[in-house]
């Protein structure tokens, strides 16, 4: 059942600078625009085979003008991204004139397409479902290997077929339920009844239980687990970061702010993502404490998921440690006696008694010291030493977490319902609305504005 739709296009390679551009055409009209505007000799690309590569020219059709020099691949339904006819013209005069490609193709019968539209084409078209359609604004977001894997993944459809299999299971029940209210032949069939829905909410709950413990997890590997590496002047927090960065490979992005524009850093510890808060401070040497006061840095920490707390071993303990130590007491952290290639100055009894002992790691920037320890201690904290599961499917969606947690109140619902003695036929209503809030996740039940609003967030081009 294919879905009528007009023909769409836009710049599918990312904006900014780089050799090649790319104008992807979608649609039952693509081929027949991109004769339009392709010129080499009397080839039409209508009659070229599917899946072939094509030299030639952009060229204005009413200006006769050539505007760039391309290469046209042509792919017929439905073996495309979005299972309709699509044309990729790629260009490579840079970002003027894969523009001016585009403007020819939309002078030319296509119309610009919406963030997302591509990929809302190929859900709608049944080539993707929800979960994996999310995952490809994932793999488009991910910045780090990990949260890439994680996406990929999912757009593997890890996720969708544990869902998918979850419902499977709902809907055999309810299809038994309902063969046993069509023929209630044995006495007993209510109760009979009543424990087949009870026995299959706790079961499939304690799935979906177990599928919301790795949220967490999961979140931190798609959006970084927020870093705030604080202490006082002098003791190091550069140097680590630096080191840090050096070694892990930093992935910095730009993030478009709403008033100015802020620079994330991004390194993988061991595959867990830290995203570091406020290295511009820690970069100029006047990091959070020195610039807003150890009252207010309290505040910039709220929304650390971990801290590193950086100490010189090599002096004692001030006033500012100690207030450090309390400002950050209700965080994940990890202490840093750093420059352990000096001589000892701090008192470690009495640091001992101040923060958890298993939280020390004692460092030298300048050695290399305890630096595999800081590592595996930060991997520690938040794996608790899984990470080495590769294939895990983990939730990281805040849609799908949403869902799973309705999900469980609607198998809560069966079992209190069975509990308290409610009539199945209004018991089988909850449980089919457990069954309804899992298809959500994949797509298989979902409601129109749903769809709309969620490729929105999408990128142009995509
Ligand atoms: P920050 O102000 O906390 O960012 O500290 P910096 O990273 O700027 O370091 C202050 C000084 O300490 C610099 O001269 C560093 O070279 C030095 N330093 C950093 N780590 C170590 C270390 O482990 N051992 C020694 N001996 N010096 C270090
Ligand atoms: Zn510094």
């Amino acid at each position: 059942m294919a879905i009528e739709f007009d023909t769409i296009a836009a710049i599918s390679t990312p904006p900014g600078e780089g050799g090649i551009g790319i104008v992807r055409i979608s649609g039952d009209e693509a081929l027949d625009i991109a004769d339009r505007v392709y010129q080499l000799g009397s080839k039409e690309l209508k009659n070229q085979k599917s899946h072939t590569l094509h030299y030639g020219h952009v060229v204005n059709p009413k200006t006769n003008e050539q505007i760039d020099e391309v290469m046209v691949s042509i792919m017929r339904a439905p073996k495309t991204y979005t299972r309709e006819d699509v044309v990729e013209i790629n260009t490579h005069g840079g970002i003027v004139s894969v523009n001016k490609v585009l403007e020819t193709v939309l002078h030319n019968g296509a119309r610009l397409a919406e963030p997302g539209e591509f990929t809302k084409r190929a859900f709608l078209n049944g080539r993707i479902d929800l979960s994996q359609a999310e995952a490809v604004m994932d793999v488009i977001r991910a910045k780090t290997d990990k949260a890439m894997h994680m996406a990929v993944t999912q757009l593997d459809g890890n996720l969708s077929r544990l869902i998918r299999n979850l419902r499977e299971d709902i809907l055999s029940t309810l299809a038994q339920v309902e063969v046993n209210i069509d023929y209630p032949e044995y006495d007993d069939v209510e109760e009979m009844t009543s424990k087949l829905l009870v026995e299959k909410a706790v079961l499939v709950k304690a799935q979906v239980e177990a599928l919301l413990e790795t949220a967490s997890q999961g979140k931190i590997l798609r959006e970084g687990l927020a870093t705030a590496i604080i202490g006082r002047p002098n003791v190091g927090k550069s140097s680590l970061l630096n080191m840090l960065l050096k070694e892990e490979k930093a992935i910095v992005t730009e993030v478009a702010g709403t008033t100015r524009d802020v620079i994330e850093e991004y390194i993988s510890v061991k595959g867990v993502p830290l995203r570091l808060i406020d290295t511009a401070g820690i970069r100029e040497t006047e990091d959070i404490v020195e610039r807003i006061g150890v009252e207010r840095s309290r505040k910039a920490l709220g929304d650390a998921d971990l801290v590193l707390l950086v100490f010189n071993q090599n002096e004692p303990l001030t006033t500012e440690d100690r207030l450090l130590i309390e400002a950050t007491d209700e965080h994940h952290r990890i202490v840093i006696l750093n420059k352990i290639d000096l001589d000892n100055q701090l008192d470690l009894d009495e640091l001992n008694t101040l923060v958890d002992p298993k939280s020390i790691v004692h460092t030298s920037i300048v050695t290399q010291e305890g630096l595999t320890e800081l590592e595996g201690k930060i991997a520690d904290l938040f794996f608790a030493g899984n990470t080495g599961e590769k294939d895990a499917t983990y939730v990281s969606n805040i849609r799908h977490i949403a869902l799973l947690h309705e999900t469980i109140d609607a198998f809560d619902d069966v079992i209190e319902g069975i509990e308290t003695g409610m009539p199945v036929d209004l018991v089988q209503i909850d449980m089919t609305r457990a069954w309804d809030l899992l298809g959500e996740i994949t797509g298989d039940s979902v409601q129109d504005e749903l769809i709309t609003q969620l490729f929105s967030q999408f990128c142009l081009g995509k």
